[in-house]
Parts: C-alpha cells; structure tokens; sequence
C-alpha cells in the first residue's frame, strides 16, 4: 500500500463544505417542461358535454358522466370527461380535438397514491392542486384537428331514384 493510499480518504473531506451536486428530495423537485402533458384540467364552464374527446381516445380512458351542479341545456349535453389514467398515455390527442378548448393538460406529473380509485378523475370538478397551473399543454392558437368545413354527403340524382328503392344517400355503408 502506498502513502498515497493512506491519505486519500482524508483528502475527500475538503468536499463536506462543497456545494452538493445531488437533489435532497428529487421527487419532490422535478419540474415537468412547461409544455409537458400531465395531468388533465378541463374549464368546466367552457365545457359542453360534446364527447368529443371520448370519441377520439384510443385508449377508451375517457368516459363522458354526469357531475354534480351542472345540469344540461340545449347547448350542453350536462356530462364532463372522466379520465381514467390507469389508461391514460398522455398523447393529448382529446387535448386538440377539443371544440371548445376547454380541455387542456398541466405540466404536473407526480403524484402517488395507495388508493387506485383516485387515479379515475373528472379534471374541472374533483379539485386537485395543479388547477391552477399556467404551465402544461393546451391546443396550439390556430391548430385544431377538426375540420370545420362540412363535408357533402353525396345523394343519388332525384330522377334516378324516382326509379327504384336505392338508398338515395350514398355516404353510408350498408351496415
Ligand atoms: S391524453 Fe390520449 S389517452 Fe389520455 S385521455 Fe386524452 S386521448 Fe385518451
Ligand atoms: S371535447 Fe371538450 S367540450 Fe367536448 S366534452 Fe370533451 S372537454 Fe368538453
């Protein structure tokens, strides 16, 4: 064993007044991006009920229910989105087809419970501490995946239906 040997365990001590490179709480202190997509939140008010996003989510993780203290009208079906985030990928895809923009994500991503049941929400109604985040995902200005331009169902010509039972509307399928 060399002198060298003996004294460099000595020499590391210099570094207890160093500035640690490493996090106390690294769970606690691990931001997401701005844009990151976590967990949802969804404007209530703003919100119509559509289903829209329901529709759209590969993962069936969202379910369309009724809440309390918001009754349907004409314009509003009266349910919200209840996400599911044991089924949830995050791929925000209900994000931006949503007509109203009412539903957007916070950049919040952590959070652990022993209760699974907790992990099946509805965003806007069971509060929850990010909602108020002004950080997270929401749909790009100018960006939507839905087209607004109604598409034409194409029809059979009146004189040629005046000839038979065809179906005259022509955008379905038999089924
Ligand atoms: S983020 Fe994607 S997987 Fe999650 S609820 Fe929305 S559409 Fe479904
Ligand atoms: S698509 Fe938007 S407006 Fe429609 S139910 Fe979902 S969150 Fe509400």
């Amino acid at each position: 064993m060399s002198i060298k040997d003996v004294i460099a365990p000595f020499a590391v001590w210099k570094r207890v007044f160093e500035k640690p490179w490493t996090v106390k709480k690294p769970i606690d202190d691990r931001p997401g991006a701005d844009r990151y997509r976590g967990f949802h939140k969804n404007d209530s008010e703003a919100c119509i009920g559509c289903g829209t996003c329901e529709s759209i989510c590969q993962n069936a993780a969202i379910d369309m229910v009724s809440v309390d203290g918001v009754q349907g009208d004409g314009g509003d079906s009266g349910l919200r989105p209840r996400i599911d985030y044991g089924r949830c990928c995050w791929c925000a895809l209900c994000v931006d087809i949503c007509t109203t923009g009412s539903l957007t994500m916070s950049n919040q991503y952590v959070w652990t419970d022993t209760d699974p049941e907790v992990y099946r929400f509805v965003p806007g109604h069971d509060g929850k501490s990010w909602d108020d985040s002004q950080t997270g995902y929401s749909r790009p200005e100018g960006y939507s995946l839905l087209k607004d331009e109604r598409v034409n169902m194409p029809a059979l010509d009146v004189d040629e239906g005046l000839k038979s039972f065809v179906e005259m509307i022509k955008g379905y399928s038999a089924e």
